[in-house]
């Protein structure tokens, strides 16, 4: 399917590897000129010419924290007029709510609630001028089922989530559509790395941990980024101007809801 939007020029932020990247690639596959952004360089870099390489666009790179004010300033100040942003930044480590302190739900919220929110408040207005624009959010399936042991994700997710539901339909006349995108689990490093914690504490090794986790999901394995990628950029479409603040789980069936 040609997704009507070769040419438009997207924001990707938080994208040098994982899902992020698997979104700038969809993208990037549809004709899409790229801002992407991540904090080491080299990686970044290497992500920016492979997807030059593969896809002929053209792809601007701002090694930056994004969750840093100065960082969003210097992504946002190279991205300029974007037709799509898709934002993304790493998620809370895992723990305990009995050891979470004000610093901690701080640090989240500013990552995974307010940083999402200041790129929206900062494109909203020219997407709006131009009438058509979208935005995705990459959320995470902990908005629709809570997971204990990443509280500071549900939190901060569910925060920017409510935010989203009522900005949607504020800007939804004006031909933009903002839209979640809520993945379960997905081959990445962020997997590796909560797989890595809970073999620990179950004393198990990594494998066995990442095999227990898949055998609990309907679809008996992991997501990949590349499978991600095509729904955002499915958002991302010409076709999806009447998909407006919904929240799309990406689970394998894993939250066992009917809605
Ligand atoms: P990942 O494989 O660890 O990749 C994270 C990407 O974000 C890297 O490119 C990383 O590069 C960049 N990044 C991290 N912090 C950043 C920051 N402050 N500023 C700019 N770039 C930053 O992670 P992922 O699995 O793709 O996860 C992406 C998001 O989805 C996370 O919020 C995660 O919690 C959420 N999620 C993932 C899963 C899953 O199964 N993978 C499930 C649910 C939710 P640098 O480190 O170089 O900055």
């Amino acid at each position: 399917m040609d997704l009507g939007i070769r040419g438009r020029r997207a924001l990707v932020t938080a994208a040098s590897k994982g899902l992020g990247r698997g979104c700038a690639e969809a993208l990037a596959a549809s004709g899409v000129d790229l801002v992407i952004n991540a904090r080491g360089a080299d990686a970044l870099a290497a992500t920016a010419a492979e997807i030059r390489a593969a896809h002929g666009v053209d792809v601007t790179e701002v090694a930056a924290d994004i969750t840093s004010e100065a960082g969003r300033a210097a992504v946002l100040d190279a991205a300029g007029a974007v037709d799509i942003l898709v934002t993304n930044a790493g998620g809370p480590p895992p723990g305990h709510w009995s050891e979470w302190a004000r610093e901690d739900f701080i640090r989240a919220l500013d990552a995974n609630m307010l940083t999402p929110i200041a790129l929206m408040q900062a494109v909203l207005p020219g997407m709006m001028a131009r009438r058509w624009g979208r935005i995705v959010n990459i959320t995470s399936q902990a908005v629709k089922a809570p997971i204990a042991s990443l509280g500071l994700s549900n939190a901060a997710r569910t925060g920017l989530t409510g935010f989203v539901a009522g900005t949607a339909r504020q800007v939804a006349p004006d031909g933009v559509t903002i839209n979640n995108l809520l993945p379960g689990i997905h081959d990445t490093e962020r997997a590796a790395s909560l797989d890595g914690a809970a073999a620990r504490a179950e004393g198990i090794s990594p494998d066995e941990a990442r095999a227990r986790r898949a055998a609990t999901i309907p679809a008996r394995r992991y997501g990949t980024a590349a499978e991600f990628g095509a729904a955002c950029a499915f958002l991302c479409s010409a076709h999806a101007g009447f998909i407006v603040g919904q929240n799309l789980l990406l689970d394998g069936g894993a939250t066992n809801t009917t809605l």
